[in-house]
């Protein structure tokens, strides 16, 4: 977290100055310098985004327990000082660090769906409500409003968590598995049912950790007669993934 002088200042600075280097910046959130040495150029898994050191291949997690989702996209690795927007932007709701992280993931959208059909609709990551009444904001729903706009897709409020998920950062990954077990469902709702079926799916995320969320929320969609998930986040680390 920055020290809260440095925050304050981040925060009444004009749009004009880069997010990362404070240089005057007329572009936008960051620097033209910045973005160049900010691009996240490593070759990833087709399916779950882990860096690989051969481009354009699957990665050995995904070949010997394929996931429920087809591709995932995601504009940068899980670091400094990415990371540290992403706290800002989820645990402060620093808007203009989520607006930076969004734009970054449009880019890679952008390039990624050249060659590849959009989805039909946006399926935020739900907050369990007790959670939701505390926190008050839902970044992955935030970050599909600004999708929504952005690609003209709709969202769908699709899923609803059973159990409140305690803080994921905290667990191990085992308890990780154990805790998402049957925690996504999808709304009783039967329009939303039949919106769903054969439609293809992007799922919302802030950040992909294990990829076990996204399995058990991509398993849960296709389960209800969804034709096709991908998931979209703003990051991924780049630790493997357990087997399970
Ligand atoms: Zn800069
Ligand atoms: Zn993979």
């Amino acid at each position: 977290m920055p020290h809260p002088f440095i925050k304050l200042l981040r925060q009444t600075l004009p749009h004009q100055v880069c997010r990362y280097c404070m240089a005057p910046s007329a572009e936008g959130a960051l620097c033209t310098h910045c973005q160049d040495a900010l691009l996240d150029l490593k070759p990833r898994c087709f399916r779950c985004a882990l860096p690989l050191n051969d481009p354009a291949g699957i990665c050995g997690e995904c070949l010997a327990n394929p996931p429920a989702f087809e591709r995932t996209l995601c504009a940068d690795s899980y670091r400094p000082p990415i990371s540290y927007w992403l706290q800002n932007f989820k645990d402060y709701r620093d808007l203009r660090d989520g607006h930076l992280l969004v734009q970054r993931l449009i880019q890679e959208l952008e390039t990624a769906y050249r060659a590849d059909d959009l989805p039909d609709y946006l399926i935020p990551v739900p907050l369990h409500w007790r959670r939701a009444l505390w926190r008050s904001f839902n970044q992955a729903s935030w970050m599909a409003e600004q999708l929504r706009a952005h690609f003209d897709i709709p969202v769908i409020q699709a899923l609803r968590r059973t159990r409140p998920g305690s803080d994921q950062r905290h667990l191990s990954r085992q308890d990780r598995l154990r805790n998402l077990r049957a925690v996504f469902q999808l709304q009783s709702d039967r329009r939303i049912h039949e919106h769903l079926q054969n439609r293809h799916l992007a799922v919302i995320d802030d950040v992909i950790t294990t990829t076990a969320t996204a399995r058990a929320i991509s398993a849960e969609l296709r389960r209800q007669g969804a034709g096709r998930v991908d998931i979209w986040c703003l990051a991924r680390t780049d630790k493997t993934h357990l087997s399970y």
